[in-house]
């Protein structure tokens, strides 16, 4: 159960992934203006404004879906965290080394099975 991190190591990782999760918080609510819908004035814009506007919310709803998914890492990494589970890779069980943690806290796997 976490036997290869240090309480000092854990406590560092949980800020890390606190720091994320609020630095995620923040960058959703940016995307979450750029998703509201344009209001298209069509005698204003021209057919290639719209255009514009149309890819512009299209990457909008990527970078959303990117992070959907890195919101969704995070949260199971904290839920691992409060099981003491965290730190060891759920699909080897093998120990994710603190380096690794330092780097992506949120990861659920170690480098080999992340591959
Ligand atoms: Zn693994």
């Amino acid at each position: 159960m976490m036997k290869h991190l240090t309480p000092y190591q854990i406590d560092q990782l949980t800020d890390e992934l606190d720091a994320a999760l609020s630095k995620l918080e923040r960058s959703m609510r940016v995307t979450d203006d750029a998703l509201r819908p344009v209001h298209l004035d069509q005698s204003a814009v021209g057919r290639l404004s719209r255009i514009d506007s149309l890819q512009n919310q299209g990457l909008t709803r990527n970078l959303r879906d990117r992070e959907q998914a890195k919101l969704g890492q995070i949260v199971s990494a904290l839920e691992r965290m409060e099981k003491g589970r965290y730190g060891i890779c759920i699909e080897c069980g093998g120990d994710i080394p603190f380096e690794r943690l330092l780097v992506f806290p949120e990861t659920p796997s170690c480098a080999a099975c992340a591959l």
